[in-house]
């Protein structure tokens, strides 16, 4: 089965394998000196000037970045589903969320957010996605970013970048507290998380001395500079992103995420040459995602026919969305199979009459 969904993505062979070996102690020379390497590559990767691994899903990021960085009041971006996960964890630590709402398919406004803040003298942290998954919205960080700073200097900027961070590069200049997950574009399993902050937001976490316990990230950063991790550390994952690491940097980043844009452009062509209906207003690289009356019955198809397995929609778009992956190391082949399977599929359910145009558009573009 090819396992399409825009999380989690398909392990390859050669991170399988780097995760294979024997079980290593995590206070050992031999685990602290990966941790050192990985720590070191992953700042360099995420521009950050600060960062903290952690054993945890996304969300569980998500939450120490809301806990640390927000004292007063959250203004959050709600575009879909993770967006509304940013108001839930306000909500559960008590910052009063204000919200801004739009559909799925359409990107925050930066007035919408210097109005917010011009109006509510109180909020003192913006919470986003950097690509909101739940619809493949890319969401125009790098403006609403600086212009928050413009309209409250002092404002903490947090960006859950889960699946924008290795799947295309951006300015994070304006950004104090940028997310990744070790599921999506990292092609690793679940379970690690981690987050690149900036030089005041690390220095306010310190000065602060952290929140909570097992999410406390002062406690993580005084650890974590020493190479070591306050408590067990995921050491399969971290030995997993090391060779990540050692793969990227044989490809070379500039020609990594040039190749996730080129398979982009000719996923994008693919889709188009069969009439299908891009659902967001403004894509972003990670995904294709396709709005069709018939999605879910598209996707039962390709999955148990084609044996692909892409992702689907929620809430209201459950029957009507569905979406493929187009993160990390994934093949061209793998995305050219996946939309051909897409056109038969829709063959199949007399959506439309199968004449191999995705196939052809995708490897046209690809190779032109
Ligand atoms: C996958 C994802 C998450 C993390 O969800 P978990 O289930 O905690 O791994 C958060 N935000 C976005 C945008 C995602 O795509």
């Amino acid at each position: 089965m090819l396992l399409m969904t825009p999380g989690p993505t398909p392990s390859p062979e050669f991170l399988r394998r780097a995760m294979s070996g024997e079980s290593i102690h995590h206070r050992t020379p031999e685990f602290e000196a990966i941790f050192a390497r990985v720590r070191d590559r992953l700042k360099r990767f995420m521009q950050a000037s600060e960062i903290v691994l952690l054993a945890g899903t996304g969300s569980g990021a998500m939450e120490a970045a809301l806990t640390h960085l927000c004292a007063k009041r959250a203004l959050t971006i709600n575009a879909g589903k993770f967006g509304e996960r940013w108001t839930k964890i306000a909500k559960a630590f008590g910052k009063n969320p204000l919200e801004l709402t739009y559909e799925w398919n359409a990107p925050a406004k930066v007035e919408d957010v210097e109005n917010a803040l011009k109006n509510n003298g109180d909020v003192d942290a913006l919470f986003i996605q950097v690509c909101e998954s739940a619809g493949g919205l890319r969401h125009p960080v790098e403006a609403i970013a600086k212009a928050a700073k413009a309209a409250r200097k002092d404002i903490f900027v947090v960006a859950d970048g889960i699946t924008a961070v290795g799947a295309e590069k951006f300015e994070v200049a304006n950004i104090d507290a940028l997310i990744a997950g070790s599921q999506k574009a990292f092609m690793l399993p679940p379970g690690l998380a981690a987050i690149g902050l900036s030089q005041k937001a690390a220095e306010h976490i310190e000065t602060t001395g952290g929140a909570g316990f097992y999410f406390n990230l002062a406690t993580e950063l005084k650890n974590q500079r020493k190479n070591t991790t306050a408590w067990t550390a995921a050491t399969t994952l971290v030995q997993g992103l090391d060779a990540f690491f050692a793969r990227l940097d044989q490809i070379g980043e500039d020609n990594f995420y040039a190749d996730t844009l080129r398979r982009r452009d000719a996923g994008t062509a693919a889709l188009r040459a069969i009439g299908a209906h891009i659902y967001p207003l403004a894509p972003a690289p990670s995904m294709f995602s396709v709005l069709h009356p018939q999605a879910a019955k598209l996707r039962k198809w390709m999955k148990s026919e084609a044996h692909v397995n892409v992702g689907g929609g929620q809430d209201h778009l459950k029957e009507t969305l569905l979406r493929v992956s187009n993160m990390g190391f994934v093949s061209p082949n793998e995305i050219a199979w996946s939309l051909n399977a897409l056109e038969m599929a829709m063959d199949k359910l007399g959506a439309r009459k199968y004449d191999g145009n995705a196939n052809a558009r995708f490897t046209e573009t690809y190779y032109q």
